[in-house]
């Protein structure tokens, strides 16, 4: 990572796991340990992000939701706007994560309103995408993921990236305890950058590609060594303070 020109990122997704009090430990311990040189963003379930906030003023961890809705406002019950977030302190967002592609049914078209209606908002979104176990064995990775690549930028066009991050997270890898290894990590994040780099090759050089699906602290390094992995995005490991701060020493 030292000759990257990107900061590295780590971001922690909290998903629906914890209560008030294991939020606010979390965050405080997080806020406390958070190395300097790198970005490091945490991301609660939404009825916690204003405590977290609170927990985190005055650090240089960055506060981020989970999800969004497409609409700016309106009468969509249960959902939560762009604006609202921002006005939580938030600066980041996931949208299209694979749970919320596969256990909610978001579609591409979905996941490029989503997009749009974060910047719209201020947000920085990060983008998920990655392939299910199948796809991979049939050889379609890069297909799946051009797909939902494109789907955003069809939408957003590439200049829109100078104000995101990308996430890829091959599906069955997400929560099962199976990595990536840093080299089919590598190749997709690669595939992926020079996808941009055929529309923009600034932008493509400052974006940062974050990799997911079970990084720990023991295979952090190796996976962050590699070019074009700038950072990551964990799930369970995040819901440790001393794992999840040891992957951002990693980093
Ligand atoms: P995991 O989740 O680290 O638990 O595999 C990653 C994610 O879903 O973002």
């Amino acid at each position: 990572m030292a000759t990257s020109p990107r900061t590295p990122l780590i971001a922690g997704n909290w998903k629906m796991h914890g209560r008030l009090t294991m939020a606010r430990e979390l965050a405080s311990a997080v806020a406390h340990g958070a190395p300097a040189g790198i970005d490091v963003l945490l991301c609660p379930p939404f009825p916690y992000l204003a405590p977290v906030a609170v927990t985190l003023q005055g650090s240089h961890v960055h506060l981020g939701a989970q999800n969004l809705a497409t609409e700016a406002e309106g009468a969509y019950t249960g959902e939560v706007s762009g604006d609202m977030l921002a006005d939580l302190q938030c600066g980041y967002v996931l949208v299209g994560h694979s749970e919320r592609r596969t256990l909610y049914g978001e579609t591409d078209d979905v996941v490029a309103a989503k997009f749009q209606r974060a910047q719209a908002a201020g947000l920085t979104p990060v983008l998920c995408i990655g392939e299910t176990l199948a796809e991979r064995e049939a050889g379609d990775t890069e297909t799946v993921i051009a797909r939902q690549l494109d789907a955003v930028l069809a939408q957003v066009g590439v200049e829109a990236l100078q104000q995101a991050v990308l996430a890829y997270e091959p599906v069955w890898a997400i929560g099962t305890g199976l990595t990536a290894t840093p080299a089919q990590a590598q190749a997709v994040h690669r595939f992926i950058r020079a996808r941009i780099e055929a529309r923009d090759g600034q932008i493509a050089a400052s974006l940062r590609i974050l990799y997911g699906g079970s990084v720990k602290a023991d295979n952090a390094a190796s996976l962050l060594a590699e070019t074009d992995i700038d950072g990551g995005l964990i799930g369970g490991a995040s819901l440790d303070a001393d794992s999840f701060l040891a992957i951002c020493q990693a980093a």
